[in-house]
């Protein structure tokens, strides 16, 4: 679920400020489990007017771009006061079949928008309902809504009054048998590009008038579920009714939308099945694996960030080596602290290895295109030899205290919570006891609410402490200390404190920059501690490295 967070703050001092109202939201989502795709807010302008508000403008435009398909407010106030502009507003993303939903209402319907809204909306679906009907009438007759199918032939044949009947259909068993070959072959594990230059070399005629079996015509896309392979019609099942067409709010044109499966019309014609119903569901589990491999596959690398990338390249490249070397006993490349750390600074991007001792930045005319690591060397030496005890320190006391800072928050947080919950049992037996009914009920919800953003803040805590790494403690100053004697070891060539320095090292950035005294393109080296790294090594394993 793609969601997108709005807040709206007005100079009101009773309402939470727009990053309360975002922070608040983006906990709700993280504990639903939402993905938020987009975060919109409007600052000082108040709830009335919505015409004149930038941020709902370019929620509308991301929403007709489809980037999500739920909107997360804190309280249906915040989109809009006015009744009128919340029911247009409602609309809209009724029509783009996106949800609302606020952290106070919960999930949006009609009947929060108000009764007008809701006399209008269930006119339309009334009127959707009819058009759907007179649909199915039709088909129940035997015609067959849309154009020419692949595998049948349009039957021309006149009704009692005279005019031609629209939609009949009969078995072309020419083309049948090709839609018989075409199940067979994918059935038997046969990938499409194969199955169309079967097909071609063949000189079988491409449908609809192409030149050539595309894959595309094989396949068609998910969401639609179009192609051969996946038109039900041929186990003799007439599917339709997919698409949605509605008027689109801001341009008034006709568009077509895709409508939820459930929607579907399925209507049984048994009359005009190609293949058996067995044959026809096996192929379509075989799209599924099939599909899921690949979605799977180029989700994960949407998901991965630059660093993830470099890595997973820098895994194959080593696995490359490793096969290399079982095959031509190539010689290991020598270990050095720059090993898969080095990092270009002009495009954020991971150095790849060019060719022996050649590193660089893979973009195209970079300054740092092609480095010999006889240069880099010495510059990384440079850097490293300017480490910096008193730069530890301050990561470590930070560290420290934001989390102790962060731990203590929590706390307080939970059991400030765990206070608000025991008021709320006491009041429950109040109810019980006593017969104070409707008052106390309503400070039971005020209750319930302020439990509820409670927790809502106590999982932001918990998630702001896990994005700091715990750190032990150790005496910094000594820790230090054997961080430079490390140094002074690997500067004179020490291969097992390379090791160690190279695991500490976060990324080693190469910085090009044009030297006007010299009129030349020159460089230089900064090193990226990973403190935590760091520090956990120098202190935990401090009897290894001190011996
Ligand atoms: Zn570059």
């Amino acid at each position: 679920m793609r969601v997108a967070i709005y807040a709206r703050h007005s100079t009101d001092k009773q309402e939470h400020s727009t990053r309360d109202q975002i922070a608040r939201c983006e906990a709700f989502c993280r504990r639903v489990g939402y993905e938020i795709a987009a975060t919109f807010s409007d600052e000082g302008i108040s709830g009335a007017a919505m015409q004149n508000r930038p941020g709902i403008r370019k929620l509308i435009e991301a929403a007709l771009d489809g980037e999500f398909n739920r909107i997360i407010s804190e309280d249906l106030s915040r989109i809009s006061r006015d009744q009128g502009d919340l029911a247009h507003f409602y609309k809209k993303l009724l029509f783009l079949n996106i949800n609302l939903e606020t952290i106070a209402e919960g999930d949006v319907s009609e009947l929060h928008i108000g009764l007008k809204g809701t006399m209008n909306a269930l006119y339309l679906k009334d009127l959707a309902d009819k058009t759907k009907r007179g649909m199915l009438a039709a088909v129940l007759n035997g015609s067959i809504p849309g154009g020419r199918t692949f595998g049948y032939d349009i039957v021309h044949r006149l009704n009692e009054r005279g005019e031609p009947i629209p939609g009949l259909r009969k078995i072309n068993p020419v083309e049948a048998e090709i839609v018989r070959t075409i199940f067979t072959r994918y059935d038997q594990g046969e990938t499409l590009l194969r199955i169309c230059e079967h097909l071609n070399d063949n000189g079988v005629a491409a449908p609809k008038g192409g030149t050539k079996w595309q894959k595309s015509a094989l396949i068609g896309t998910f969401a639609r579920q179009t192609g051969i392979l996946r038109n039900t019609l041929y186990k003799g099942v007439l599917t339709f009714d997919k698409m949605a067409y509605r008027k689109h709010p801001e341009t008034g044109k006709r568009v077509s939308m895709i409508r939820p499966e459930h929607d579907w019309i399925r209507v049984p014609a048994p009359e005009l099945a190609i293949l058996s119903e067995d044959q026809f569901d096996s192929v379509q589990r075989h799209i599924e694996e099939r599909s899921n491999n690949f979605r799977q596959r180029r989700l994960i690398v949407q998901v991965m960030t630059g660093e993830e990338k470099a890595k997973r390249q820098r895994g194959y490249v080593r696995k490359w080596r490793a096969r290399q070397k079982t095959a031509n006993k190539v010689p290991e490349q020598p270990f050095y602290i720059t090993s898969g750390k080095l990092w270009c600074s002009k495009h954020d991007a991971a150095f790849i290895h060019r060719r022996a001792k050649l590193n660089g930045c893979p973009h195209k005319g970079c300054p740092n295109q092609n480095l010999p690591l006889e240069y880099i060397l010495p510059l990384v030496l440079e850097d490293v030899q300017k480490f910096s005890a008193g730069d530890l320190d301050a990561y470590y006391q930070e560290n420290k205290s934001r989390r102790a800072f962060l731990e203590s928050k929590l706390q307080s947080l939970i059991s400030e919570r765990s206070r608000v919950q025991s008021e709320i049992r006491a009041l429950l037996e109040t109810i019980v006891r006593s017969q104070r009914g409707p008052e106390t009920l309503s400070h039971i919800q005020e209750r319930e609410k302020e439990s509820g953003r409670l927790k809502l803040d106590i999982e932001q805590a918990k998630s702001e402490l896990e994005n700091i790494t715990a750190v032990p403690d150790a005496d910094m100053k000594m820790i230090a200390r054997r961080v430079q004697e490390t140094i002074n070891k690997w500067l004179a060539s020490d291969l097992d404190s390379t090791k160690v320095l190279h695991d500490c090292v976060y990324k080693i950035s190469i910085i090009p920059f044009w030297n006007d005294a010299e009129q030349s393109m020159q460089h230089r080296a900064k090193v990226a501690w990973d403190m935590p790294a760091l520090i956990r090594a120098f202190s935990v394993a401090a009897n290894k490295i001190a011996a």
